[in-house]
């Protein structure tokens, strides 16, 4: 359809005039009451969740960015680096070159999308040195922040740096010869001698492989032991992490504003920490080891640390396998754990997508899980309404709290004298029943409140005053039930609970 010029110029005008206004500088990316969702969904189930930001795209169109802003939700588009995908390659001669490409020069394909074929196409890694992959890759984020969204993500960030780094790939012609020009700006003579690199003009990377390895299963088995190896991987990441800031270039170009940048970074994994500095936030997968209950979640810690040492948020999901987990066992409290883990440790655990929460198992490969509303919403309505006690509040030492051994215990403060807020999660997790044993009578001791008044907020219940004793120099503070997740809000502690805390001989 051809529109006449007159209803186009009314058309951008109104776009315009919709232009979102990105937060300024000094405004966070994520504040800590804020509620994510990884992919799109309805009105209904934003509402119901509170949701303030959908994180990983779904948000392409003027139309789409306009009803996320009318709903006071900022929004993303998102694109992956990691294939075209079985059935354009299957119809772009182009495409199917710009693959990654392994010792024997064959394609690589992505080991864990064995279910994603076209015909007889496979997905192959696309190589993200490769201009027309590149191109590809332009233009899926001018398609993704066409509409103006907020924000870009992008998935599987690594390109073809996770072929390269993992799987035996990134050694097509120009890839090789992109390493051709990073050694010459980061190769020392002593290292280019030591591999026998006489005349780096000349020099293809792939002749020095085929010394010790002729085919994939060759090179993989020794590839740590060829000369230049470090480097070779060093090139792929920082030439990925690169791309990856191009792209923002290319989105801040189409929405026609600053934009915010996210990647599916697994921060704990180094070659994913090379891009943190492009980024403006972490949206990703964490580890949440579903089969091993409560305790499996203490992997998850390693991604909230490194996310916070660079000081990026990070909304998090769990991993498909667990959420297939969830799925097959139907173990809704051990997934209301992980959001009430995710959020006391000052991170953000993506509201379970009411019809699209992506699961994995070798056998299943990629299956959905229906996040039932009622069992998970309450939550994040609890987070909205006390976010008060959430925003403004980061980790805290406010010296040694002894909690009952299947008590999370975190405190979190604001500013240096402000409101405590102990977060207090329960893991006494009964695998038979599938839910947390609620406990009686929580005693929490360390904290002085000088006298001062705690309460407790939970997201199951109306917040109710706590009792606090000083009996011999130390504070007790009792709580009557811990079921799953509250809060004990202490609004007058003293500046330095610590110091009163070594005082009393603790
Ligand atoms: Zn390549």
């Amino acid at each position: 359809m051809v529109l006449p010029a007159v209803v186009l110029l009314a058309a951008s005008a109104a776009m315009a005039a919709e232009t979102p206004v990105p937060p300024a500088p000094d405004t966070p990316v994520l504040k800590h009451a804020d509620v994510a969702f990884m992919y799109a969904s309805t009105p209904e189930a934003y509402k119901a969740y509170g949701a303030t930001f959908v994180a990983w795209g779904g948000a392409e169109t003027a139309e789409k960015v306009k009803a996320h802003h009318d709903l006071g939700i900022r929004c993303t588009g998102s694109m992956w680096c990691l294939t075209a995908g079985a059935k354009e390659l299957y119809e772009d001669e182009k495409l199917r070159d710009a693959v990654a490409k392994d010792i024997e020069g064959k394609p690589v394909a992505v080991p864990w999308l064995f279910d994603h074929t076209y015909k007889d196409m496979k997905s192959y890694f696309g190589c993200t040195n490769h201009p027309a992959f590149c191109a590809h890759s332009e233009r899926k984020v001018r398609e993704a922040m066409a509409g103006g969204a907020d924000g870009l993500h992008i998935d599987d960030h690594l390109g073809v740096a996770q072929a390269a780094t993992a799987f035996g790939g990134g050694l097509c012609d120009y890839c090789i010869a992109a390493f051709r020009e990073y050694l010459k700006k980061h190769a020392t003579p002593e290292q280019l001698a030591k591999a026998g690199v006489s005349d780096l003009e000349k020099f293809d990377y792939r002749d020095l492989i085929r010394k010790d390895a002729k085919t994939r299963s060759e090179y993989m088995k020794v590839r740590r032991t060829i000369p230049l190896m470090d480097l070779f991987d060093r090139f792929h990441l920082e030439a990925a992490a690169e791309f990856v800031n191009h792209l923002r270039d290319v989105g801040r170009q189409a929405a026609g504003h600053p934009i915010l940048l996210s990647a599916n970074a697994w921060l704990v994994d180094q070659r994913h920490a090379v891009v943190a500095k492009h980024l403006t936030h972490v949206v990703c997968e964490v580890e949440f080891n579903a089969a091993k209950g409560p305790a499996g979640a203490e992997h998850a810690l390693g991604s909230f640390r490194a996310a916070r040492e660079r000081g990026l948020p990070l909304a998090a999901t769990a991993s498909g396998w667990d959420w297939a987990y969830v799925k097959a066992n139907n173990t809704e409290d051990l997934a209301r754990y992980w959001i009430a883990f995710t959020y006391a440790h000052g991170q953000w655990f993506m509201a379970p997508h009411p019809k699209k929460q992506w699961c994995f198992t070798d056998k299943l490969g990629t299956h959905w899980y229906e996040a039932p509303t009622e069992a998970y919403a309450p939550l994040y309505q609890f987070i909205r309404k006390n976010a008060e006690w959430f925003d403004g509040f980061e980790a805290a030492d406010v010296g040694a709290i002894t909690a009952p051994p299947n008590v999370v215990c975190v405190a979190r403060r604001k500013g240096a004298s402000g409101p405590i807020v102990l977060h207090l999660v329960n893991r006494d997790y009964d695998a038979e029943a599938k839910r947390m044993r609620p406990m009686k009578n929580v005693s929490l001791t360390g904290l002085s409140t000088l006298g001062g008044r705690a309460r407790l907020l939970s997201y199951d219940a109306e917040p109710q005053d706590l009792k606090t004793w000083t009996e011999g120099g130390a504070t007790e503070i009792k709580l009557p039930e811990l079921r799953l997740w509250s809060l004990v809000v202490i609004e007058n502690a003293p500046s330095s609970p610590r110091r009163v805390f070594d005082k009393l001989g603790g």
